[in-house]
C-alpha cells in the first residue's frame, strides 16, 4: 500500500467515528451498492467478493441511516432538491439473499432501497459472470456479449459454484412494497464494451419487458461492473438514454457533488469489514488521494 493510501486509511478510520465530521466530508448524494446478503456464500461469491454477511450488512445500513439522510431511491429520478447528506441503498445482480436477507433487514429498519436485476439470472438460472469463472477461470476476466447465451455443461455443479439466484415468486413477494424498487442491470451480466449497438439494445429491452411486469419497477439502469471506460463508454450511455432510461448508475466510487448528472456514481460497500472507516475509505478515496497528492 502506498503512503498516501496508508495515511488515508488511518484518517478515514478516525473520521468515520464522528457523525459531524463524516457529514462535513460527504455533502451531496452518496449511493451505496451491495450484492448478495448471506451467511452461506457460494465459492463464486466468496472469490468475487459479492457476499455480505447478515450482521455486517445490518451494522453497515444502521451506520448509513444514522450518518446520512437516507432517501427513497426514486427521488434520484426527480428534479426536486435532496437533503444535504443524502444517501441511497442499492443492490446489483439477482441473488436470492438480497431479498430474503437484505430486504428483510431493511424492512425491519424501515430503510428504502432499489435492486438492479439481471433477468437472465431469474429466467435461466445463469449469471454470465459466474459461468465464465466456472468454465474458464477467474483469470479469464469478465465475459462480453459473445458469451451471453452460454449455458453450463454440468448444470448441478455450476449451480453449487454460482450460488442461489432469486426466483420470480420471491420478487413478487416484495413487489408492491412501499419502500422497495426494481431497476435494470441489463438482461445479461456482461461488459458493454465491445457490444454491438443492437446487442446492448436487446439487453436493455429484454430486461425492460420483464421489469414492466412489476408494479414497483423504475426506469433506472446500472451498468454491469460499472467502471466508466473499462466496462462501458459514452456511446453506451447515449444508447441507454435514447431507449428511455431516466437515470444511469456507474460504479465510480465517489460522492455525487452539486447538481445531479444523468450518470450517477455509486460506491461498493466492503463485504467483510463493518467499520465506518472502511466504508468512508471506499467513498472518499478518489477525492482524498487526489488532495493528498496535490499537497505533497
Ligand atoms: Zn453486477
Amino acid at each position: 500500500m502506498s503512503l498516501p493510501a496508508i495515511t488515508l486509511r488511518g484518517l478515514t478510520g478516525l473520521l468515520g467515528v464522528s457523525r459531524t465530521t463524516t457529514r462535513s466530508l460527504t455533502r451531496g448524494l452518496s449511493v451505496f451498492t451491495f450484492h448478495d446478503v448471506t451467511d452461506n456464500p457460494s465459492p463464486f461469491q466468496t472469490a468475487a467478493d459479492v457476499a455480505t454477511p447478515t450482521e455486517v450488512f445490518r451494522s453497515q445500513v444502521e451506520w448509513i441511516a444514522r450518518t446520512f439522510d437516507v432517501i427513497d431511491p426514486v427521488r434520484i429520478g426527480g428534479s426536486g432538491s435532496l437533503p444535504s447528506n443524502a444517501a441511497a441503498i442499492t443492490f446489483d445482480d439477482a441473488w436470492s439473499g438480497t431479498f430474503t436477507n437484505g430486504f428483510a433487514i431493511l424492512d425491519e429498519l424501515e430503510i428504502p432501497a432499489i435492486a438492479f436485476l439481471n433477468y437472465c439470472g431469474v429466467d435461466h438460472g445463469v449469471d454470465a459472470t459466474a459461468l465464465a469463472a466456472f468454465e474458464r477461470g477467474f483469470e479469464a476476466g469478465f465475459p462480453d456479449m459473445s458469451h451471453r447465451h452460454d449455458r453450463p455443461a454440468d448444470p448441478d455443479s455450476f449451480r453449487a459454484f454460482q450460488g442461489e439466484l432469486v426466483s420470480e415468486s420471491t420478487i413478487n413477494v416484495w413487489d408492491g412494497h412501499p419502500r422497495f424498487w426494481f431497476g435494470s442491470h441489463l438482461y445479461w451480466h456482461v461488459v458493454s464494451i465491445g457490444a454491438k449497438r443492437t446487442e446492448l439494445e436487446e439487453s436493455y429491452q429484454r430486461n425492460a419487458e420483464r421489469l414492466a411486469e412489476l408494479d414497483n419497477s423504475v426506469r433506472f439502469v446500472s451498468f454491469p461492473f460499472g467502471q466508466p471506460g473499462d466496462h462501458f463508454d459514452d456511446s453506451h450511455v447515449a444508447t441507454i438514454q435514447r431507449l428511455g432510461a431516466e437515470r444511469l448508475f456507474s460504479a465510480r466510487s465517489r460522492v455525487n457533488r452539486g447538481p445531479l448528472a444523468y450518470l450517477v456514481d455509486r460506491t461498493s460497500m466492503p463485504t467483510g469489514d463493518p467499520s465506518p472507516g472502511q466504508a468512508l475509505m471506499n467513498l472518499l478515496h478518489r477525492e482524498l488521494l487526489d488532495r493528498l497528492g496535490r499537497t505533497r
